[in-house]
């Protein structure tokens, strides 16, 4: 750990040196998924960019222990204190217990980590396993006199909190800004301010996903999860707290608030946070209907998408552009991002092609050191990509005899890889490179759909339907289009 890590802290808007409270220990804390739907391209962002914090600080030689929670209780829709429990809202729609899509949406999940080879978190803690503790602490932040009751539900004390300490640091609003705000859209007079939120909200009659409390039947807010879990795995003060740009406001502005009005004192020296992927500029999400989901840009089956991209497509894609940037999807990209992802496997690939020579023409310390600076500078990702490509045409000009090098700094040059490009970058080989098996694929099915066309002109449905058919039951779905035909992969 001679090796000076700067990170950008979103709370002093400023780059510091990484220096943990306890090492060689690191506490890491990100914000999991809300487990009611797939995972899209905006979910992969976050998932990819803590994955490379977790592996870079193990690089580094520190002890993490990486906490990401799974949501599934408590997050309503458009993240205010009322309306719907999101996942208690789809179990109604499709007449199912909670606990099933929390369970469905949760493997999906984590079929999609892996194969974006994400490395598992060390804890992935449900809010649904926690309520015990959340209730403790709601009961904290009352003693504490920064929270009230209102007709069975808990409300923290915006007002009561802002004369001690700063509520809005994070993310720079203001109270009397909050207050103004909110006032036209109130219509939670249960509130004694528009911008206290909920800890603990009242269990309606018809309400399913509800827990005993002090106060009745209820549930918990849903900022209120983060602040109990990551209290519970990595203390009241540890390291790093991660999550998507997007979180800032609200949800970690209360939860600082929260830890706050419990503990007395900050519980996050770090605060990071990914800028988000958009579509033609706009924002992707699920209320905005413009959203890819990770299965869908792996099979293809989008209209979006002009062809399927591999999952090691979109990590490149993703680790491509440095985590604190903008990240906007286009077909154009993500062609690009697969070319580079197979230029730098071939060029890993050649590595072992490479002869050890008595002379030496290259400096390979000096690459290394690069790659380093690059990573230690807020994880800067795209500079280290750079530097890597650079090595690429060394080990281009290697192979073709341009260039010499002895058999010490061969090795140097190999690990050098393995570490920047598996073990740091996370990525990994496409068993077959996926594009050439769909490339195949694409042919054999051109050939397919021309038998079929002609069946059709000759009137000969049985074969026609016979091959639709079969090609279904081999998992291929055929849409006929103007054009002639498009075919995508089911799930
Ligand atoms: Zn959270």
């Amino acid at each position: 750990m001679k090796e000076h890590l700067i990170i950008y802290n979103t709370l002093t808007r400023k780059k510091e040196v990484f220096e943990p409270i306890n090492p060689p220990f690191v506490g890491l804390y990100v914000c999991g998924p809300t487990v009611y739907g797939d995972a899209h391209l905006g979910h992969a962002r976050p998932a990819i960019t803590f994955d490379l914090v977790f592996r870079y600080l193990q690089h580094l030689g520190y002890k993490v222990r990486y906490v990401r929670n799974i949501t599934d209780v408590g997050h309503l829709t458009n993240d205010s204190d009322d309306g719907e429990d999101k996942i208690e809202k789809k179990a109604k729609l499709d007449r199912l217990e909670p606990m099933e899509i929390v369970q469905f949406y949760t493997n999906r999940y984590h079929k999609n980590m892996e194969q974006l080879n994400t490395l598992p978190p060390s804890i992935e803690p449900h809010a649904s396993g926690h309520i015990i503790e959340q209730e403790e602490l709601v009961k904290k932040i009352l003693d504490n006199g920064y929270a009230y009751e209102s007709d069975g539900s808990i409300y923290f004390d915006v007002d009561a909190y802002s004369k001690k300490y700063n509520y809005g640091k994070l993310s720079g609003r203001r109270v009397d800004e909050l207050i103004a705000n909110t006032r036209q859209l109130d219509g939670q007079s249960e509130k004694r301010n528009p911008a206290d939120f909920a800890l603990w909200k009242k269990a309606t009659p018809e309400h399913i996903m509800r827990w005993p409390s002090p106060w009745g039947d209820g549930f918990p807010g849903w900022h209120l999860e983060c602040s109990c879990m990551s209290q519970k795995y990595l203390g009241d003060r540890f390291d790093i707290h991660g999550g998507g740009l997007d979180l800032q406001f609200p949800h970690h502005e209360c939860e600082i608030a929260q830890s706050t009005a419990a503990y007395g004192h900050e519980a996050v020296k770090y605060w990071m946070h990914n800028n988000m992927v958009t579509i033609n500029g706009q924002k992707m999400g699920k209320s905005l209907g413009n959203f890819i989901t990770l299965y869908q840009l792996f099979s293809g089956d989008n209209d979006v998408l002009e062809q399927a991209y591999s999952p090691m497509t979109i990590r490149f894609f993703i680790l491509q552009a440095h985590y604190r940037s903008p990240l906007d999807f286009s077909n154009e990209a993500l062609k690009a991002a697969q070319k580079g992802y197979e230029r730098m496997m071939a060029a890993v690939n050649a590595l072992d092609k490479i002869k050890p020579s008595a002379e030496n023409t290259v400096a390979i310390d000096d690459l290394s050191a690069k790659c380093h600076e690059a990573m230690n500078d807020d994880l800067n990702t795209p500079i280290l990509i750079s530097h890597l490509f650079d090595g690429v045409r060394l080990i281009n000009s290697l192979i073709a005899g341009n260039e010499k090098i002895n058999p010490d700094n061969l090795t140097k040059l190999k690990k050098l890889y393995h570490d920047f490009v598996f073990d740091i970058l996370g990525l990994k080989a496409e068993s077959e490179s996926a594009s050439q098996d769909r490339e195949v694929m694409g042919k054999i099915l051109d050939m397919v759909m021309s038998i079929r066309t002609e069946a059709k002109q000759k009137k000969d449905w049985a074969t026609s339907d016979k091959i639709r058919d079969e090609l279904k039951a081999a998992g291929v779905i055929i849409k006929d289009t103007k054009d002639g035909y498009e075919w995508s992969l089911e799930n």
